[in-house]
């Protein structure tokens, strides 16, 4: 009796809409996963609404901490969570694909944010200076 409810600790107790019991991995000490956990109900309702899915949770809680990257690296640990949670099943895996389409898109804009502060900074240098580069082939010649 003890070892089987010692197994059932580790998956979520609550019964899908089909009937199936819930294979979600949960904490030791909890007996829900997120979607099933009763306490979490209204902040999943919440963040269904949000996301205008219906009964398919596919969000974050609507409490999530904020994210922002300054550069490409910040994305890493954002990126590895999200690997994370897509196979713990704690996040629906179009919603670890909408992450990973707007990381990309993250990353051009970053790209071209750099790309232009380089150009600024180049711009900002003395004409004389640039024209006196290190492979100027006119250098030798002239003397
Ligand atoms: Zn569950």
């Amino acid at each position: 009796m003890d070892r089987k409810s010692d197994q059932r600790k580790l998956t979520c107790r609550a019964a899908k809409s089909d009937g199936s019991p819930c294979s979600v991995r949960v904490r030791e000490g909890s007996d829900f996963c997120f979607f099933h956990n009763p306490a979490k109900a209204k902040e999943l309702r919440a963040a269904q609404a949000l996301g205008g899915r219906g009964n398919r949770a596919s969000s974050l809680p609507i409490d999530a901490p904020e994210f922002a990257a300054e550069t490409v690296s910040d994305l890493i640990p954002l990126l590895v969570a999200t690997i994370n949670q897509v196979r713990r099943g704690e996040l629906a895996p179009n919603a670890g694909t909408t992450i990973c389409n707007l990381a990309n898109s993250l990353i051009k804009a970053l790209e071209v944010r750099d790309l232009r502060r380089l150009h600024d900074m180049e711009q900002s240098f003395p004409e004389s200076e640039t024209k006196d580069g290190l492979f100027d082939p006119n250098a030798e010649q002239g003397s």
